[in-house]
C-alpha cells in the first residue's frame, strides 16, 4: 500500500465540523443552549460565583466548612467573599500524588462606578466610572448598558443590584460624539478619542418639583433610589457596581454555529469546566476546579488567583481527608497537573497580519494549547515543560478530543497572561489550554460551538484521567 506521506508527516488541522457526527452535532448545539441560558444569569463574578454554588449544590456538592472529614467521592466547594469559588471532588489516591487542577477566571472587563459616582450636568445625570481591565473605549459608548452589583450599608444591609436585564427595565448607555461634529475627535489616535474620564453614564433627565433644590435631575434619581433600594448618595461609598452589556447572548451566523456573548473571557472556560466537573464521580487524582476573580486586573487582592485562600482551600482537604503533615501543601503542588483555562486569541481573517497562521487558533479546530504567553521574548511567561505538552497531546489524542496550538499573535506585536504562571510558580505544571475567540474584551465576544464543547470533554478528559 501507497503511503500517503502528506497525511502522516503534515501537522495539518481541519474544521472540527467535517468530523462531527450528526449525534455529536446535537449534543454540541444542546450544550451551547445551556451556556446561553448560563451566561444571560452570569454577566459578572459575583453573579458567577453564585450560579455556580446552587449548580454545584444541585450535583451533590457541599460546602467544605461544614465537613468534618472528606472521603473519596465526597464533593466539595469554597466560596470566597462572593466573587471566586473553588470546587473539589476527592479521589481515590493521596493527594501527595499530585491533583488535577482546571484554573478559569470570572471577571471580565467592564466599567466600575467610582465610589462617588452621581452628578449632575447640563440639566442630566450620570454615574462616573473607572473602567477594569483591558478595554478599547470606544466600544463601549453607545451600546445598552446594564448595572449589576451590591451596596453594602453602613450597618451591614447588603441590596443586590440587577438593572437593565429584563425587558421592563430601563437601560443606561454612554454618549459619543455626532459625526458632524466629530473632526478633532476623528483626527486623534484609537485610544485618545474617548478618553477614560469620559466614559460616564447617562442615568437620567427629569428634575424634581422642588423650587429651592440644587442639581434637580440628581436630587430626583437619589429620591428614586432612596424609595426603591433604601440608600443615600454616601452608601455608594461601599457598593461594587459594575456596567455590563445589556445585550443577550446569542446564536451567531445563519448555521447558528457561533455564540456572541459578553464576557465569554473567560466564561466560556469557566463554565465549560464547571459542567465537566459536575460528571466526575470518583476520579483517581483529586479534581479540583478553581473559579478565580481579578485576572483582567493582575490577579491581586484576596480573591485573585494570587492570594493565599486558594492554598487554605487545599490545606482544608488535605485536613479534612486526614493526609496533612508538615509542609505536605508544597509537595502536592510539586505533583500536580493543571490546564490553565483561558481564551486565545482567535484567528481573524480581517486582521491577520497580527497573526503568525501556523502559530494561531483558529475557530471550530478545537481547543488551544497555549505553550507559554508572555510578550517580547517570552517575558513574564510561564513556558510549559515539553515533557508536560507531550503528556497533554497524549490525553487528548486517547480521547480524540480536537485541538490546536498557537502563540498569542505574532513576535513582538503585543502579548498577554493568565493565572497559569502563579500555579506553576508553586511548582504546578500547568499550560493554557481555551477555547479560540474573536473580538476578545469587546462588549460582544465571539466563540464558536464546536470549540465550547471540545474544551467541556477535553476538562473532562484531564479529570478522569489517573
Ligand atoms: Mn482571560
Ligand atoms: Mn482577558
Amino acid at each position: 500500500m501507497e503511503r500517503n506521506l502528506e497525511k502522516e508527516l503534515f501537522n495539518t488541522k481541519k474544521s472540527g465540523w467535517l468530523e462531527t457526527s450528526d449525534e455529536k452535532f446535537q449534543k454540541i448545539f444542546d450544550f451551547c443552549d445551556g451556556y446561553i441560558e448560563f451566561l444571560n444569569r452570569s454577566k459578572t463574578e459575583r453573579e458567577f460565583a453564585a450560579n455556580a454554588r446552587e449548580l454545584a449544590e444541585a450535583n451533590g456538592f457541599e460546602d467544605v466548612n461544614k465537613k468534618e472529614r472528606l472521603k473519596t467521592g465526597d464533593k466539595v466547594y469554597f466560596v470566597n467573599r462572593e466573587k471566586s469559588i473553588y470546587l473539589a471532588v476527592i479521589g481515590e489516591q493521596k493527594m501527595e500524588n499530585g491533583v488535577h487542577i482546571i484554573g478559569a477566571h470570572i471577571d471580565s472587563p467592564r466599567l466600575d462606578l467610582k465610589p462617588n459616582p452621581l452628578y449632575e450636568d447640563g440639566e442630566l445625570a450620570y454615574f462616573n466610572t473607572h473602567y477594569y481591565g483591558g478595554i478599547k473605549k470606544y466600544q463601549w459608548t453607545t451600546i445598552p448598558l446594564s448595572i449589576h452589583g451590591v451596596i453594602v450599608k453602613a450597618n451591614g444591609e447588603k441590596i443586590t443590584i440587577n438593572i437593565g436585564e429584563d425587558e421592563k427595565d430601563p437601560i443606561f448607555t454612554i454618549t459619543d460624539l455626532l459625526p458632524h461634529l466629530a473632526k478633532d475627535q476623528e483626527g486623534k489616535k484609537l485610544r485618545d478619542a474617548i478618553e477614560g474620564e469620559n466614559l460616564d453614564l447617562l442615568i437620567g433627565s427629569i428634575p424634581i418639583m422642588a423650587d429651592d433644590a440644587k442639581s434637580k435631575v440628581k436630587l430626583n434619581i437619589l429620591k428614586i433610589l432612596n424609595e426603591k433600594y433604601g440608600i443615600t448618595e454616601a452608601d455608594f461609598m461601599s457598593s461594587e457596581l459594575e456596567l455590563v452589556p445589556a445585550f443577550k447572548a446569542r446564536s451567531l451566523g445563519f448555521d447558528y454555529g457561533m455564540i456572541a456573548a459578553y464576557g465569554q473571557d473567560d466564561k466560556v472556560c469557566s463554565y465549560t469546566a464547571l459542567k465537566a466537573l459536575m460528571e466526575i464521580q470518583r476520579p483517581q487524582k483529586t479534581a479540583i476546579c478553581i473559579l478565580s476573580d481579578k485576572e483582567e486586573i493582575g490577579s491581586m487582592g484576596n480573591t485573585g488567583m494570587e492570594s493565599h485562600v486558594f492554598d487554605y482551600f487545599m490545606s482544608e482537604l488535605l485536613n479534612k481527608t486526614g493526609e496533612n503533615r508538615v509542609n505536605l501543601l508544597e509537595k502536592v503542588f510539586c505533583y500536580s497537573k493543571m490546564l490553565s483555562s483561558d481564551v486565545d486569541a482567535g484567528f481573524d481573517p480581517l486582521y491577520a497580519s497580527v497573526s503568525d497562521k501556523a502559530n494561531s487558533g483558529f475557530m471550530s479546530k478545537g481547543i488551544t494549547l497555549n505553550k507559554y504567553t508572555g510578550a517580547r521574548g517570552k517575558s513574564g511567561a510561564s513556558d510549559a515543560n515539553a515533557e508536560y505538552v507531550a503528556w497533554v497531546r497524549n490525553l487528548f489524542e486517547t480521547n480524540n478530543i480536537k485541538y490546536q496550538i498557537s502563540e498569542l499573535g505574532k513576535v513582538d506585536v503585543g502579548g498577554g497572561g493568565t493565572i497559569a504562571y502563579i500555579l506553576a510558580n508553586k511548582g504546578v505544571d500547568v499550560i493554557d489550554c481555551g477555547v479560540p475567540v474573536l473580538s476578545m474584551h469587546a462588549p460582544y465576544e465571539v466563540t464558536s460551538k464546536f470549540d465550547v464543547y471540545e474544551a467541556y470533554r477535553a476538562y473532562k478528559a484531564f479529570w478522569n484521567k489517573d
